[in-house]
């Protein structure tokens, strides 16, 4: 068990909390604040202990470089509105002014400091910028469970330099559902995943399979690797050539641990041979044995979101990461929106339901069932990660309880 800020006492110091601040900005808005509200209850609960908030996040790929757009001051200003209380801005994360800021700070003020990623040292975890990260605070809280997969300064180099390290309320509750998962789920324990890659999924359908999961339901692209590796025509649709032994291993890795493997029956699809000049393709369901060389296979159809469904039923524990369509364009996100509706069903017949990864938790929330889910989690390729057993660096660098 990590320490967690509720073992601290906070009055009076200067705590330094990586945030996870990424959302998108438009105009010089906030466009969707989901990630900032995350972060509210920890920043929330280190105001009323009598501490000083200095919150540090990335912001987009700037590259090492001030670039204008990935600029947090916006956040700044929202983040006010939420709390409902000024929050101070710092230009720059480390330096003079980051310090005057802090030097000016009494017992309760919040102050956001600049992007992190607009030094390179960030991402590089280089030590002399961690020890000048950490020279700004007494105590660490990491709360961004969304980057704790990677060791950046901010999330592993500047642990080194504090007193302590502890985890914020968010990435409690993510290690909390999350470990949950991992080490004693109950059964049945379903797994649904999609999205464009078997690769990347690899480590945590072997860890799965590992741990028992009962069934294991696959969508999205990630499906016509396996569907290629039997045999099957998948046409145009997105394969990676270069993993049909893996595909084929899962399978029997699968079968041999009484892991029941679902993948698709039929699928939504557009036809590449038959374009009508200035008008988009028009797409069709088909079975997945009908599919031909023009056919690019673009979402689940009807009926695997009703076996799918079915095969749900009774679930103790769900995990699902990954659309199971082009989510992004209509109608290729109906597939990934009827399996959020499943889920929430499952939940609410008893089901813990976590969902990860960004189109699969937007399709929880435009179908509008975020509320039935358990626990929705904030991080992609670090939820991921968790779940194939890795331990994350950021987690890693916090101390331990005891
Ligand atoms: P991932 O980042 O691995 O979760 O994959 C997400 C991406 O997978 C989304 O951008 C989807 O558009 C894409 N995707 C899902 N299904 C398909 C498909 N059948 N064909 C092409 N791309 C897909």
């Amino acid at each position: 068990m990590k320490l967690s800020i509720k073992d601290l006492n906070l009055k009076d110091k200067r705590v330094f909390v990586r945030v996870d601040f990424n959302v998108p900005i438009k105009d010089g808005k906030v466009e969707d604040d989901t990630r900032i509200r995350a972060a509210l209850p920890t920043i929330q609960y280190a105001i009323s202990e009598g501490g000083r908030v200095i919150l540090a996040s990335h912001l987009g790929r700037p590259k090492g470089e001030r670039v204008e757009k990935y600029s947090l001051r916006p956040v700044a200003e929202h983040l006010s509105e939420l709390l409902g209380k000024p929050v101070a801005f710092a230009e720059d994360c480390v330096g003079e002014e980051a310090r005057s800021k802090v030097e000016a700070m009494s017992d309760g003020d919040v102050l956001l400091l600049e992007n992190l990623r607009f030094h390179s040292e960030e991402e590089k975890n280089d030590d002399e910028f961690a020890r000048r990260l950490a020279s700004l605070c007494d105590v660490y809280v990491n709360d961004a469970f969304g980057t704790a997969h990677r060791a950046h300064a901010s999330t592993a180099g500047i642990t080194k330099y504090v007193k302590q390290a502890v985890a914020g309320l968010l990435m409690e509750k993510e290690l909390e559902y999350l470990g949950r998962v991992i080490h004693n789920p109950k059964h049945p324990f379903i797994a649904i995943l999609g999205g464009a890659k078997v690769s990347d999924k690899l480590p945590v359908i072997n860890a799965l399979i590992e741990r028992k999961v009962d069934k294991l339901l696959i969508g999205g692209a990630m499906a016509y690797t396996f569907f290629k590796a039997e045999g099957f025509t998948v046409g145009k649709s997105l394969v990676e050539n270069d993993k049909l032994e893996a595909a084929r291993a899962i399978r029997r890795r699968a079968e041999d641990a009484g892991v029941e493997l679902l993948l698709p029956t039929d699928h939504q699809v557009v036809d590449s041979y038959e374009p009508i000049k200035g008008q988009e393709p028009v797409s069709k369901t088909i079975p997945i044995e009908f599919t031909n060389l023009g056919h690019v296979g673009l979402d689940i159809g009807p009926e695997t979101v009703a076996i799918f469904s079915k095969a749900l039923e009774g679930a103790k524990t769900i995990i699902w990461n990954g659309p199971m369509g082009v989510f992004e364009e209509k109608p290729f996100d109906q597939g990934t929106i009827g399996i959020a509706r499943a889920v929430a069903d499952a939940a609410d017949k008893g089901a813990t339901v976590i969902v990860g990864g960004g189109d699969s938790v937007s399709a929880i929330h435009q179908a509008g069932v975020a509320d039935r889910i358990t626990h929705i989690s904030t991080g992609g390729g670090a939820t991921l990660e968790f779940l194939a057993g890795d331990e994350l660096p950021g987690v890693a660098a916090l101390n331990d309880k005891n």
